[in-house]
């Protein structure tokens, strides 16, 4: 059977990570996000936990700026997704797919060509209210960004 990818991509030190912290509004949220270099581009294994109930599918992007903000937006300087190509929501280079969340706690990895890790050192990982519905632009419609991490 054809497989590129196999888990020894995933043994060792990431390239690259994010510890990803609630807003004041949400202490509990907390996770981390790892960047593996792998097959021309990048592995993201996510680990989070104290998402929010009801909702249970979260948007989460990679988004150009800092994790720093104000009262009404605390991470207003996250900015726009990550657009290294100049392309349209949902190909941006740091659209990812949504966090599935099983009572506040959700795992993933996935792969993804669109970057390799050091393309996103220095850019935050946001994680939304909402689903991304891939078609609102320029962000998916995802609503209220809820947590944020540095990538370093
Ligand atoms: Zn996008």
């Amino acid at each position: 059977m054809f497989s590129k990818f196999s888990l020894r991509h995933l043994s060792g030190k990431p390239c690259c990570a994010a510890e990803v912290r609630g807003s004041s509004a949400y202490p509990d949220l907390m996770g981390k996000v790892s960047f593996y270099n792998a097959c021309g581009g990048s592995v993201v294994l996510a680990e989070v936990c104290g998402l929010p109930a009801p909702c249970n599918v979260f948007a989460m992007h990679i988004h150009s700026g800092t994790c720093t903000g104000n009262e009404s937006d605390p991470f207003a300087d996250s900015g726009t997704h990550l657009n290294l190509k100049g392309t349209e929501h949902p190909f941006h280079t740091g659209d990812l797919p949504p966090l599935f969340s099983n009572n506040g706690y959700a795992w993933y990895a996935v792969y993804t060509s669109r970057f390799k890790p050091w393309d996103v050192k220095g850019c935050s990982v946001i994680i939304h209210a909402n689903p991304d519905d891939f078609m609102t632009q320029p962000s998916g419609n995802a609503g209220e960004k809820i947590a944020c991490g540095r990538i370093f």
